[in-house]
């Protein structure tokens, strides 16, 4: 049977430390889906339609690899892609806390659904969205740690 895994998040925007996540990530599984989950409580910094074409164009040519938004429930839309694995990244002790939460969440809602844990490259471990955001929105470069070009500010 296909091992499909979900790598789900909000990827505003999808960092050099995400994709580290997922190259790695499809070493071990024969599908890897990444999923940018919308919420429409949140405003987001980035609109989800550019950054599911950009990330359609940079998976283009890897046929292991797709892309796709969802709303609502993780674990459901894990179970309606057929995927038995979450894929998430696990940075630090506050991470832990965090992931550890939503993966206790996602067990009681699906209980065959297995979140799988990889620790972050060292040279990629600080690269977080919000700080991308900060120095972004302030006109910053930050080139070197997203895999596109940004918009202009927005
Ligand atoms: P969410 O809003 O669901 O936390 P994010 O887009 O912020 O989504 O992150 C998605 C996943 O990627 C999370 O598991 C997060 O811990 C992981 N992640 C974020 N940045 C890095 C990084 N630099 N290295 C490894 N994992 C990371």
């Amino acid at each position: 049977m296909e091992k499909i895994a979900l790598f789900p998040g909000s990827f505003d925007p999808f960092t050099n430390g995400h994709l580290d996540i997922v190259r790695r990530g499809a070493e071990l599984f024969d599908q890897l889906i990444i999923a940018i989950g919308h919420n429409s409580q949140k405003q987001r910094y980035l609109p989800l339609p550019w950054m599911l074409e950009q990330l359609t164009q940079l998976f283009s040519t890897d046929a292991r690899i797709s892309v796709r938004s969802y709303e609502g429930l993780t674990a459901e839309f894990a179970r309606q892609q057929g995927a038995r694995y979450l894929l998430r990244g696990l940075r630090n002790t506050l991470d832990f806390e965090y992931e550890n939460a939503i993966a206790q969440g996602n067990r009681h809602i699906c209980p065959d659904l297995e979140t799988v844990f990889l620790p972050p490259t060292p040279a990629l471990a600080a690269v977080s969205s919000t700080i991308i955001r900060d120095i972004h929105r302030h006109g910053g470069d930050v080139r070197t740690l997203v895999p596109f070009e940004l918009p202009a500010r927005p």
